[in-house]
């Protein structure tokens, strides 16, 4: 069935060779697919490979024994819309105007998937997202794609996105594709993620990570299953973790005093999210090995942004810090013969232009990413990784935050009205960013400062796209706890 006609290969070894200019390794007769995959929300350390104790993520973990681990992979925002803007068109996203969530990404920007279009890819993307959602076709993120799906279905009411839908319709495109052009898949899936309760969703219980049994359950402790998530104050479910945020914001709840029990509950929820992932992504693995793609296929693991537990002041994910904003990483090459750590910081601007390389497609010069490296780079070599969270007009939340070398600096101001503050962190000393130092004390801090300040007066761009957000894809997002 699979000719392996291999026109596209022809031209591309008459130019590496004739020109010497590129280091594209074929591994079978043609360009190598793409199968690029993002798990929403989930933070790199609660994965098996970074050292997390649960067995979180037995698949993924076997995967990334073969892959290049980028241990410090960062986010270029803590949510959803920004980053995706970041990982698919290799540029930052404040760059391209994206700060409130009505933002879309403009018509001139850079397109992963239209890029491989041009050079003969056949694409097709599964994402949990609404058509307008944060990952949503009519955001400008169907640009490029032949087939862009949205899951659940655009028709279904229950908005509990589950993972074995997603992988299901993948594998269903995998097993029936052509084989005449080789393709990029894209996966997005929203399943560790906190989602209302769906099925089931008269539970009084009402888990804010809500996973069908027998995975939900997996990590929780008996005390832990009793806890009630339906609070008159704070709300329910996914609500109440929003009502908590809120509730620290104004000042009316101290963070401190979220229960060991109640943070162990969340975690175990949480975790359970991820153990569930971890399996329907091997189904993905396992179909695309049954299909015959296994030796010619790049894969790449990512995620949007982490999650916190108040290991600072909020639950869900806004804040700048290490919990959120580092996110795994993992890019399977298959013609190199083992996996291997690789340390120096990137971020998910540089997957576009990575996988652009390795296939031996042009990279578009408004990529702002740089080529991931195959080993740590130099210290000379790092750039500063700017970052932000602008919340909704009115929000109780607004960070801007930089990272250089072993020095981070967050600007922020928690509260409505509340007063901008600075922290800064040596993370060489204190790498979970737990001892904030007064910002500006010193030279070296009034340096990173002084750049953070003209980068938020020159960063976002004036021609910004939005998008309008009808009544439905408003009042979903407010359930998944974007609300303010
Ligand atoms: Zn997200």
């Amino acid at each position: 069935m699979n000719s392996r006609a291999a026109p596209l290969l022809a031209g591309a070894l008459l130019i590496a060779l004739a020109g010497g200019l590129v280091d594209w390794r074929p591994v079978s007769e043609r360009r190598p697919n793409v199968l690029l995959i993002s798990i929403d929300t989930l933070r790199a350390d609660h994965l098996g490979y970074d050292g997390y104790a649960r067995d979180t993520s037995p698949n993924l973990d076997r995967l990334a024994a073969r892959s290049r681990r980028y241990r410090e992979a960062w986010a270029p925002a803590p949510w959803t819309l920004p980053s995706h803007a970041g990982l698919l068109t290799g540029r930052h996203p404040r760059a391209l105007g994206i700060e409130d969530r009505d933002a879309a990404l403009p018509e001139n920007a850079p397109s992963l998937a239209s890029s491989l279009r041009r050079a003969g890819y056949r694409t097709a993307a599964f994402v949990d997202s609404m058509p307008r959602g944060f990952v949503g076709g009519e955001r400008g993120f169907g640009r490029g794609f032949e087939t862009y799906v949205h899951l659940p279905a655009e028709s279904a009411s229950d908005f509990r996105y589950d993972a074995a839908i997603t992988v299901e319709r993948a594998a269903t495109w995998l097993a029936h594709t052509r084989r005449d052009r080789p393709f990029f898949l894209f996966l997005h899936t929203k399943s560790v993620h906190a989602l209302p309760a769906g099925a089931g969703g008269d539970d009084p219980r009402a888990f804010p990570y809500d996973k069908p049994e027998p995975w939900r359950s997996r990590y929780l402790s008996a005390a832990g299953a009793e806890l009630s998530w339906d609070d008159a104050a704070l709300g329910r479910g996914v609500g109440w973790l929003r009502g908590w945020n809120e509730a620290v914001a104004a000042g009316e709840q101290d963070p401190t005093a979220l229960s060991p029990t109640r943070r162990k509950a969340l975690e175990a929820l949480y975790d359970a999210g991820i153990r569930y992932v971890d399996h329907q992504i091997a189904r993905l693995l396992d179909s695309l090995e049954s299909h015959g793609f296994a030796d010619d296929t790049i894969i790449v693991v990512t995620a949007d942004h982490g999650e916190a537990f108040v290991e600072h002041d909020l639950l869900l994910h806004k804040e700048l810090y290490r919990d959120v904003l580092r996110v795994p990483l993992l890019v399977y090459m298959p013609w190199e013969a083992e996996g291997r750590d690789v340390r120096s910081r990137v971020t998910l601007m540089d997957v576009a232009p990575t996988i652009l390389r390795a296939v031996d497609a042009p990279i578009p010069p408004e990529v702002s990413g740089r080529v991931l490296p195959e080993a740590d780079r130099a210290p000379s070599e790092a750039e500063p990784l700017f970052t932000y969270y602008r919340s909704w007009p009115d929000g109780y939340y607004e960070a801007y935050g930089v990272r250089e070398g072993t020095r981070s600096l967050i600007h922020h101001r928690l509260g409505r009205g509340a007063p901008f503050r600075s922290e800064w962190f040596d993370l060489a000393a204190d790498p979970a960013e737990q001892h904030p130092l007064p910002a500006g004390s010193d030279a070296q801090s009034g340096a990173l400062l002084a750049q953070l300040r003209a980068w938020m007066e020159t960063g976002a761009n004036g021609a910004r796209s939005s998008i309008e957000l009808d009544a439905e894809t408003r009042r979903h997002l407010e359930a998944l706890g974007y609300g303010q």
